[in-house]
């Protein structure tokens, strides 16, 4: 018998779209501050890494996204919130990019 996918209604709750799901799915890099708050999203769009040891590109894609390359050198996490890295300095390149909006207020 073939098993019937559940359809379940989920309620459009914006606050239930955070953490679970990449905010990317939400923002560009010039949604403005007001879009931005109303789905919990910080300042900073690109929050990233690139392993030396590996070579793996790893990004944290929200607030509790916790990413470990291949080898295990470097984490990033905080997605758009704060920038935080676990792993030595110097085996890793920061790719941090923050939304137009705010990259604009500090040049
Ligand atoms: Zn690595």
């Amino acid at each position: 018998m073939p098993s019937k996918k559940s359809s379940k209604a989920v309620t459009k709750n914006e606050a239930s779209y955070m953490p679970h799901e990449d905010y990317h799915n939400f923002s560009h890099r010039g949604s403005d501050k007001a879009w931005r708050e109303r789905f919990n999203i910080g300042d900073i769009y690109v929050n990233a890494a690139i392993c030396s040891v590996c070579g793996w590109f790893i990004r944290s894609k929200n607030k509790h996204d916790y990413v470990t390359c291949k080898c295990g050198a470097v984490s990033v996490d905080g997605g758009s919130h704060y920038c935080r890295r676990a792993g030595e300095m110097g085996l890793y390149t920061n790719v941090i990019e923050y939304f137009k909006d705010v990259e604009d207020e500090h040049t």
